[in-house]
């Protein structure tokens, strides 16, 4: 049995009765759960200690809402929104099968970058092109599995003709288009959810309870309501998540109008009951009052995309209108296309801020210990975790980071979670505890070679950049047609928002 005490660091606990106020404490850690917590534990025979002097221990972080698929185009695309970028991010024609060995390579990349940030916990929401199998998903559950990470693996399902998932495009695109995409196999709500059957034999609760398969219907308006409905029942039976994208942005808003009859679309997943506390919304932007006093009702964790909604100019999301009906929020990087990085801390920082601009009201910005919140317990809570994870207690699996406070971040030393928030990047990350295994330690991970992961992945490169260029000019058939649809939403009005004509701006209907 591996033991471990982590003596005399201030560490944010997150766990209901100190929340994120530091306190030195002493963590004792046996066969990868906390033992024992408390000032001045004596070593016992055999155990590794760790000094943890000027030190700041906080739970591991927990990345809400991703996409490691995206790794390979990370800094590839600007000021596209949403549904011009994911013509080219996610193609809607062209794409071949990516081998698992190039998935293993790209997964490995995206762990370490993550790890390196104090990410413990990826909601990995994996979609291949054309469709994935169950090779290309074992190749993302092996390499988290070997890098040491935890993670809830998708499993992402589009089974509808994605030009019928967005109102308009089918007048204004060529029929010939229209009638290829139609073609394109779609997958039925059976054929997904026996998928998901095998995927849940092979995967789920593996590598001592650290991988568990998810299941992951796109968007509502991108899937059959039987699938919708399937998967969350799917879900009931294994205690896993279902994890969906909800009014990310205005066109959505407009898409539900224009498919359900003016029915939003978080009423048209609540008619149809494929809303339950497993459930997570990743971006929950454009909701209306209603929309939030159902997400709540029914226990809906919704994943805060801060820095991905920034850069496609999707919206900012209510997250005071969140926190007063109680919906549990948890924060996410969303893929390496949309924000160009895995790394957590940024979102942290970015959603402290970003919601003091929304209202004058100071008394209800956003707070620090509201955002380290979402950044563990409450995105543990979405990933149906937070049994296990999200807070250092007792009984809980050891998944930590470890800071050096003797940082130019953390100094001259304040308020500690105020420096982790708003000063720190992840620079001064010194450990990374994942099952109570040291996964990074001084700036370097501990389970593979990660020198020999970039050189293979270096070789891989000129291949990837070719296919896609070439994947770019297929779709590019599609840009003038979503352009105009794009146009065409932007002008309409929707339940969460009117144009005000005095102001000249849009404004939201209960900001
Ligand atoms: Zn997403």
């Amino acid at each position: 049995m591996t033991r471990t005490l982590i003596r005399g660091a201030q560490v944010i606990t997150m766990d209901t009765a100190t929340g994120s106020t530091p306190t030195r404490l002493d963590l004792r850690i046996a066969d990868g759960a906390f033992t024992e917590i408390g000032p001045n534990l004596a070593a016992l025979p055999g155990e590794e200690v760790i000094d943890g002097t000027d030190t700041l221990v906080t739970p591991g972080f927990v990345n809400a809402h991703t996409h490691s698929w995206e790794y390979l185009y990370k800094g590839r695309y600007d000021n596209m929104p949403l549904e011009l970028w994911m013509l080219y991010a996610y193609p809607i024609l062209g794409g071949g099968r990516t081998s698992p060995d190039l998935i293993r390579l790209r997964t490995l990349m995206f762990a370490m970058e993550s790890m390196k940030n104090g990410v413990t916990t990826l909601i990995d929401d994996v979609l291949e092109t054309p469709g994935q199998d169950l090779d290309q998903l074992a190749a993302v559950t092996g390499a988290y599995a070997d890098i040491g990470i935890r993670a809830n693996v998708s499993g992402h399902v589009i089974n509808r003709p994605f030009v019928d998932t967005v109102p308009f495009v089918t007048d204004w695109l060529p029929d010939e288009l229209v009638r290829r995409v139609r073609a394109e196999p779609t997958l039925t709500a059976e054929g997904y959810l026996d998928y998901s059957r095998q995927a849940f034999a092979r995967h789920h609760d593996t590598a001592n309870g650290r991988i568990r398969y998810m299941l992951a219907p796109s968007g509502p308006q991108r899937c059959t309501d039987d699938l919708l409905v399937g998967a969350t029942e799917l879900a009931a039976e294994f205690d896993a998540e279902v994890h969906i994208h909800v009014l990310e942005t205005k066109t959505q808003a407009v898409t539900g109008d224009e498919l359900y009859g003016g029915r939003t679309l978080v009423q048209h997943l609540d008619e149809l009951g494929a809303m339950s506390p497993r459930t997570t919304f990743a971006h929950g932007i454009w909701v209306t009052d209603e929309d939030i006093e159902r997400i709540s009702r029914h226990g809906v964790s919704v994943s805060h995309n801060a820095i991905s909604n920034l850069k496609l100019g999707s919206g900012i999301l209510p997250w005071r209108a969140y926190q007063d009906a109680g919906v549990n929020l948890g924060l996410g990087t969303d893929g390496c296309s949309s924000s160009d990085t895995p790394r957590l801390m940024e979102v942290m920082k970015t959603a402290a801020l970003l919601h003091k601009v929304t209202e004058p009201d100071h008394t209800r910005w956003s707070t620090v210990d509201e955002v380290l919140r979402a950044a563990t317990i409450g995105g543990a809570r979405s990933g149906v975790l937070d049994g296990s994870i999200g807070s250092i207690e007792v009984g809980k699996r050891a998944d930590l980071v470890m800071f050096d406070t003797e940082t130019l971040a953390f100094l001259p030393t304040n308020r500690l979670e105020n420096h982790l928030v708003y000063s720190e990047n992840g620079s001064s990350i010194v450990r990374v505890m994942v099952d109570g295994v040291t996964t990074v330690e001084d700036g370097r991970l501990t389970q593979i070679d990660e020198n020999a992961v970039i050189a293979a992945f270096r070789a891989e490169m000129p291949g990837i950049r070719e296919e896609q260029d070439r994947l770019d000019r297929v779709n590019d058939a599609f840009a003038p047609a979503f352009a105009r649809m794009y146009e065409e939403a932007s002008g309409r009005s929707t339940p969460v928002n009117r144009w005000t004509g005095d102001e000249n701006r849009w404004v939201r209907q209960h900001a």
